[in-house]
């Protein structure tokens, strides 16, 4: 049966699996700090077989392993990191590790070790049974930030794939067809004059005024945009005393939407109220982008080959239980 191999190594390994699991769970490292959760990763790829090139696209935490050769070229993303604040022991109840440190939200710990578990077994069957084709293993790092796979694209990494398969945990094993949508995360800083606020304030000009004006056009914003599209913020520097016209101040803005265009449509119309901001309060400002992303392309003819061979298989796993 195809997939036997597979299904055996998996059967076979399961506390491996388990153990690299909580390993990284135990590590609990936030996005572009996953040193010690990708090396361990890297490692067990590099002793099953996998050639493994680290800190790729010009991240320290990020690598590609790959095994086979030629086509088919298939692509498996794993990621990794942990959340701030969410360090917790293995209980049915809030219980931190060590208050305020980091921890594994939706279990990106299982993500990393699932995908490597995945690509072994691959490999496995496709050795027993002399199938062609190239797995090319993604370790994705900062993906709780939506950020790792854009520095990845940029560089090229997916450019000659066929395609390229990932999950995520949950309560249960599915195929998807779903989206998640496309986002851009954008900081904009403006830069105003300083004066005494309280002697001279004719002679200052407030970075802080130009933030608030703008997040109360942006807020304005919300009602002539597609419904499903999401704007939120945070202020990440509103000055410093108030007897002090702040020379500076940033926000911080994400933009989503379902479709990239629409994040296109509705940033260009944020980027012009951060320019009437600017004009009324007669500051200036920049903005940098901290990432952007699409939405999930979906591919309906391989979560259908996905969704009949989970059919196909399942009985036969539960028998190797
Ligand atoms: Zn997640």
């Amino acid at each position: 049966m195809a997939g036997e191999t597979a299904l055996n190594w998996v059967g076979k390994h399961r506390d491996y699996l388990s153990e690299v699991s909580d390993t990284i769970w135990d590590y609990a490292e936030v996005g572009f700090q996953e040193f010690k959760s990708s090396k361990l990763l890297a490692d067990e790829l590099e002793k099953a077989g996998f050639t493994v090139e680290r800190a790729v696209a010009g991240l320290p935490t990020a690598f590609v392993a790959t095994w086979g050769s030629g086509s088919p070229r298939l692509g498996f993303l794993a990621e990794y990191d942990a959340l701030p604040g969410l360090s917790q022991k293995v209980t049915t109840h809030r219980e931190p590790v060590k208050e305020g440190a980091p921890g594994h939200g939706c279990g990106h710990n299982i993500f990393g070790a699932g995908v490597m578990g995945a690509v072994i077994a691959l490999k496995e069957e496709m050795k027993e049974d002399k199938l062609p084709g190239t797995i090319v293993f993604y370790g994705c790092p900062a993906e709780e930030l939506l950020a790792g796979k854009v520095f990845m694209a940029r560089a090229g990494l997916f450019d000659d794939l066929d395609c390229a398969l990932t999950w995520h945990p949950m309560g249960f094993n599915m195929v998807s067809l779903g989206s998640m949508t496309a986002m851009n995360s954008v900081k904009f800083t403006f830069h105003g004059i300083p004066a005494h606020a309280a002697a001279s304030p004719e002679q200052g000009r407030s970075a802080l005024d130009a933030v608030e004006l703008m997040d109360i056009g942006a807020n304005y914003l919300r009602e002539h945009v597609v419904q499903e599209a999401r704007i939120h913020y945070v202020i990440t520097n509103g000055g410093g005393e108030p007897n002090v016209v702040p020379p500076e101040a940033q926000v911080w803005y994400y933009v989503r939407a379902p479709k990239r265009k629409d994040v296109d449509a509705i940033f260009e119309r944020l980027v012009k109220i951060a320019d009437g901001a600017a004009m009324m309060t007669d500051t200036t400002y920049d903005m940098k982008f901290s990432t952007a992303c699409y939405d999930v392309l979906p591919n309906k003819a391989l979560a259908t080959l996905l969704n009949d061979s989970m059919k196909k298989n399942r009985s036969a796993y539960m028998e190797r239980r």
